[in-house]
């Protein structure tokens, strides 16, 4: 189920953001810690406070009038859903909320509140069983029919006792058990999933901030009873806080299920990542129950661990994790051991895991619509003189594949001995002749006009910011070279605008992308629909284009 935390500084900013996220939710949590005035705080200015006892009831009549107020606002938009569940939560600033007031306030609070009726839930912190007026407000909320939410809270990490159970004793029968704590990293996220399993059902588990993302949207596959969102716009409620509108339209949160198959984009940082809309795009359209997260790691050894917690079926690998994901894999297509980097990898039925790098496949795709198909399908690039400018990991992928189907290389770059060294590497490792090699300057033009038939740009010269740069400053272009620059922000770079307005043909970076992005999901339809896996990633043609019906 998706609840909505609201996080508004009054009840009429969170009645709007109940209205704005009413088509995407099941359950309101009132995060009432939020509002700004009239709960606890102490007087703006220094003035006396009321009583406490006054306090408790205004804030509590504040309360109740935002449960009959939502309620209303949700049976007028769902006359036939039944009345509107509602959590009553004041969290305290020390369990990563905004309530700075007295707790023995805040409890009488919170037991007017649920004596006076709106509230389907409340959340209580597992250590008020410890005390008097903790147990009274456990009471009240029992006698008026107020189901508990017994929470545990870390926000600043894994406390050293969640492992022997802190947080899992203290709810009571009928009560749902939720901890809340924050992963700093993938350990984090697999202690944090482990002692959620020791829970008794029904139960919630959060595992906050940007290691947690994947796990709050596969909340359903997991056993946990709700997902927490926060309203877009707004202030987020907790750290990896998605939108109700994210969980429905992007992940599909609410056909989740067992069987579901789980992809995801494994990197970090990757919560910037495309890659989501993506393929979630494509399973959809190909009418798929399958799902693609964005999935944080900062330890590639926990990968094995996480990804049968998480049940992954095949993951986009991206930076730092390409070159050392080699280690998990059982197999590969040749081009990940020559490139040393694997960018996909898919779950086999034993269990192992098996590489790919797309970004090859995505790289010469684009070529075949300039120099025509070989017998084989690929572009016809034999004999093909060809610069790459730069030497790093992607000219790396980019010099394999011209050099797979038979072009000849020159490679120019700032450091030549890097130059060298991939010239060196690949030597042979396609069957061709070893890479020619420059410098990138103005001194190399007599061999450019040699290798000048294709020009492959991979620096991340004129990428943004850097949009006003140009690697080959000093060249003129004869109008009869091809222009690739893999380069995808901008969707021109200046060195490719110079090109096409000397009368080139030209290849932007967002074709490889795409083309890539293309190869990769070819993958994850052949395992989905049970094909055969391929030796080698696939051009992926397009996805989108092939909707069923
Ligand atoms: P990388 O491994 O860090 O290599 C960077 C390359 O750029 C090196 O050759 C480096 O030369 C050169 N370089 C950087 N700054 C320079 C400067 N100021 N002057 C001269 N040379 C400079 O990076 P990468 O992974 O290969 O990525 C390179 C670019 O490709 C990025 O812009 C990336 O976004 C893009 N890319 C696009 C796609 C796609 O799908 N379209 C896929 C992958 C990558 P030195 O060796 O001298 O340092």
């Amino acid at each position: 189920m998706i609840c909505l935390s609201t996080t508004a500084t009054d009840p009429a900013g969170a009645l709007e953001q109940l209205r704005g996220n009413i088509e995407e939710i099941e359950l309101l949590e009132l995060r009432a810690d939020f509002f700004a005035a009239g709960l606890a705080e102490r007087p703006a200015g220094g003035g006396r406070a009321p009583p406490a006892e006054k306090q408790a009831r205004s804030a509590a009549e504040t309360l109740q009038r935002f449960a009959e107020d939502a309620r209303r606002v949700w049976a007028e938009r769902h006359p036939d859903r039944g009345p509107l569940a509602v959590i009553l939560t004041i969290r305290r600033e020390r369990d990563g909320g905004r309530y700075r007031g007295e707790e023995a306030l805040r409890l009488r609070i919170l037991e007017r509140a649920v004596r006076q009726g709106g509230y389907a839930y409340l959340d209580l912190e597992e250590d008020l069983l410890g005390s008097e007026h903790g147990r009274a407000v456990t009471a009240a909320a029992e006698r008026a029919g107020v189901r508990i939410i017994r929470s545990f809270h870390a926000p600043n990490g894994v406390p050293p006792d969640l492992a022997r159970g802190a947080g899992n004793t203290a709810a009571r029968p009928g009560e749902i058990p939720k901890i809340a704590v924050s992963a700093n990293g993938s350990a984090d996220l697999l202690e944090i999933l482990e002692a959620g399993e020791r829970l008794r059902q029904p139960r919630i588990v959060i595992a906050m901030g940007p290691y947690g993302v994947a796990a709050r949207i596969l909340s359903p596959l997991l056993g946990s009873y709700l997902c927490y969102c926060s309203a877009a716009g707004g202030e987020i409620a907790a750290p990896g806080h998605l939108t109700p509108a994210e969980l429905n339209r992007l992940y599909r949160y609410r056909r989740l299920g067992e069987r579901t198959a789980v992809y995801a984009v494994i990197g970090d940082p990757v919560m910037h990542s495309r890659s989501p809309e993506f393929h979630n795009e494509v399973f959809r359209a190909q009418g798929l129950n399958a799902v693609y997260l964005p999935l944080q790691i900062d330890d590639l050894r926990l990968f094995t661990d996480l990804s049968r917690r998480l049940r992954l079926q095949g993951v986009s690998v991206t930076i730092p994790h390409k070159s050392a994901i080699r280690k998990v894999l059982s197999g590969a297509e040749p081009a990940v051991e020559a490139i040393a980097a694997c960018n996909t990898a898919l779950r086999r039925p034993d269990g192992s895991w098996y590489g790919y790098n797309s970004d090859l496949a995505g790289f010469l795709a684009p070529l075949a619509g300039e120099f025509g198909r070989a017998d084989d399908g690929g572009p016809a690039l034999e004999g093909v003189r060809c610069t790459v400018i730069g030497a790093g990991g992607a000219a790396r992928a980019a010099v394999y594949g011209l050099l797979a189907r038979g072009a000849e290389v020159l490679i120019l770059n700032r450091t030549p001995e890097r130059a060298e060294a991939l010239a060196a590497g690949l030597a042979g490792a396609a069957g061709a002749p070893r890479p020619r090699t420059a410098r990138l300057e103005r001194a190399a033009l007599g061999e450019i006009a040699e290798y000048n038939r294709l020009l492959v740009q991979t620096t991340s010269i004129g990428m943004e910011p850097d949009e006003h740069s140009d690697p080959l400053e000093f060249y003129e272009f004869t109008g009869e070279e091809v222009a690739y620059d893999i380069v995808y922000t901008p969707p021109e770079t200046l060195w490719l605008r110079r090109a096409r307005r000397a009368g080139c043909r030209v290849i932007g970076g967002r074709a490889m992308f795409e083309a890539q992005a293309a190869s990769q999901s070819a993958l994850f339809l052949a395992q989905l629909r049970g094909e055969q896996l391929p030796a080698r990633a696939p051009d992926g043609g397009n996805p989108l284009g092939a909707r069923p019906g």
